[in-house]
């Protein structure tokens, strides 16, 4: 067994590891170390991705490398984002605990130069900057480069991806010629080759294998959905574990934000990362989902390069990235310092062959899912509700409200009461998960289908009803609309698909007998309901007709108003 000791770090930092509770190096920082140490010369390539523990390989190296007493910079740190350069500081400053004499600076774009003119002016050893904002600072005669000798080059891929090369370039003329560059970079595009070559000497090359590593630590897994069910599909995955925490990732700003505002509506703790929010309210945002104040942060892949945030048990993929790499990338936000970590990506019937492609490429294997059901959820949330009734502690007050409230159920049994109990849950788990029951799509299909297309469902019968999502109500209230007027129970009714003006649901046949006609003379607001077996003419007649009438529906109370009498309320 290896330890830090043996890597030829001192006892400054490795009593500072003991206390981070680091207690074996990565596989990075065992091959890294003992090189960068021995010869100060030495350029090194690492081909190492984040979460492999790349940041205390080089930043280890460099404080025992670099000499406190000297007061200009001597290490240049150089990263693709600003939450990557913050996290470096970060980690190197915590590793300096007993280092007080090394003063390390971050300088990223997007925040006042100033501060950052001010705080270069301090002796510092160690800089750690965003390409672009380091060469405005070299321009502005703000930092002195010229006595550097390590040039770290982190997510060098990153980097080039970012549009940083002509920035490089540009830096590197400003940098001693004798200095040691070290490059970290998840993968050698092209690029990269012309990097080492140009500026590199006989570089030591040290390749992590990471394809080995995602495969133990994280299990890749993905669903089959209609695009259109995709986020009702991840609202069951969170209903069911509510520990969960992690990232979610989208492939457009627009549609990030939608997806957060979509969720946050529906009361689930997420909150949206892209690149149209200031860097302030972006700042923001990580320092909560840091602090765990959110379950799940809905991010576009550039906002969320470099994310370091341990303990997140999933990532998911709203859409797969169209990079094979990205997929490494994002999946690799998980399963971080040896935890284990879920990777889940939705998928409609028609990107099968993406998984299969993903799995060839990134040799890695995906198991195939199915989304919760509802008695799934169900069955989990009344266990949780159980649990909590059991361990509640009574309040004061409970005897004063007992009191006044307990005439009402004079007549209920224990049993009647916990019945009746159970169902206000039951009904909450209904409304929702409005939409269709199940949600797992077979794969090949046709793809996303119009939500009211017809689909056959063995034993139960399709029905068309005038009421619809302009009425303001979630399938769940129909659900209990229809079970009221027709004293059908509500377990009957399936697979409600709800259009602007009307709805479609499945009836089990068993309980068709007279089932339309219970509805006839039944008027809401003066609104007639119509309910008929599912055929062409019970699509609205004259659409002009149906209007008038939309626009009187709209106009009255929501769904308190609109309910019949005696409906019960969801
Ligand atoms: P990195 O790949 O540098 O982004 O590091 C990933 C995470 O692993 C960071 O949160 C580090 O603090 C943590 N880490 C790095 N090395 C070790 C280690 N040897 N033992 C435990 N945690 C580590």
């Amino acid at each position: 067994m290896n330890n830090f000791d043996t890597l030829g770090l001192s006892e400054n930092l490795t009593s500072v590891l003991e206390k981070l509770g680091f207690e074996q190096p990565t596989e990075i920082q065992e091959q890294a170390i003992p090189q960068l140490l021995k010869n100060e010369a030495t350029d090194f390539i690492g081909i190492a991705q984040t979460g492999t523990g790349k940041t205390a390989a080089y930043g280890l190296a460099l404080l025992d490398l670099v000499d406190p007493e000297f007061k200009s910079p001597q290490a240049l740190i150089m990263t693709p984002t600003r939450e990557l350069g913050q996290q470096i500081a970060k980690q190197l400053v915590e590793f300096a605990a007993n280092n007080k004499a090394i003063n390390v600076e971050v300088v990223y774009g997007g925040a006042a130069i100033s501060n950052q003119i001010r705080a270069l002016k301090k002796p510092t050893q160690v800089i750690v900057a965003t390409p672009g904002r380091l060469y405005d600072l070299i321009k502005r005669k703000a930092v002195n480069l010229s006595a550097i000798k390590y040039l770290v080059l982190d997510e060098a891929d990153e980097m080039l991806n970012m549009g940083f090369k002509e920035a490089i370039d540009e830096i590197l003329e400003y940098i001693p010629g004798d200095r040691a560059i070290w490059l970290f970079s998840a993968t050698m595009p092209a690029g990269i080759r012309r990097i080492v070559k140009h500026y590199m000497d006989a570089p030591i090359e040290v390749s992590i294998n990471t394809a080995e590593r995602v495969n133990k630590d994280i299990e890749h897994q993905y669903v089959t959905t209609k695009t259109s069910n995709k986020i009702p599909a991840l609202r069951r995955f969170l209903d069911l574990n509510s520990n969960m925490r992690g990232i979610m990732f989208c492939r457009t700003k627009r549609e990030t934000q939608k997806i957060a505002d979509e969720l946050g509506n529906q009361g689930y703790g997420v909150e949206a990362l892209h690149g149209d929010l200031s860097q302030g309210q972006r700042d923001a945002v990580m320092k909560r989902f840091k602090a765990r104040a959110m379950q799940l942060l809905i991010a576009t892949d550039v906002a969320a390069r470099g994310i370091d945030v341990d303990n997140l048990t999933h990532v998911f993929h709203h859409t797969l990235p169209d990079q094979l790499e990205s997929y490494t990338h994002r999946s690799g936000r998980t399963a971080r310092a040896g935890k284990k970590g879920i990777s889940l990506a939705f998928i409609n019937p028609k990107e099968g062959n993406r998984i299969a492609e993903l799995e060839r490429k990134n040799k890695i294997k995906f198991t195939a899912v199915e989304v919760p059901s509802i008695e799934d959820l169900t069955s989990s949330r009344m266990h949780n509700w159980a649990n909590l009734i059991a361990n509640t502690k009574v309040d004061d007050q409970a005897d004063t409200i007992l009191e006044e409230v307990q005439g009402k159920f004079a007549n209920l049994s224990k049993e009647d009461l916990l019945k009746r109990l159970i169902t206000s849950q039951l009904d909450h788990i209904l409304a929702r998960n409005r939409g269709e029951a199940n949600l797992n799509e077979p794969q090949g299909g046709r793809g996303d289908r119009d939500r009211g297309s017809r689909t056959e469902k063995a034993g139960h019968t399709r029905y068309f009803v005038n009421i619809g999502a302009i009425d303001g109500v979630t399938t769940g209230d129909l659900i209990h609309f229809l079970s009221d007027a027709s004293n059908v129970e509500r377990q009957y009714f399936s697979q409600v698909t709800m259009q602007r003006n009307y709805s479609f649901f499945y009836l089990d046949e068993k309980q068709e007998n007279g089932f339309a006609d219970r509805f006839k003379g039944i008027e809401i607001e003066g609104h007639a309901i119509r309910v008929n077996r599912d055929d062409q003419q019970n699509k609205p007649k004259s659409k002009g007709k149906y209007k008038k009438k939309k626009e009187h529906r709209r106009g009255a109370g929501r769904k308190s108003g609109r309910r019949r009498k005696g409906a019960q309320t969801v």
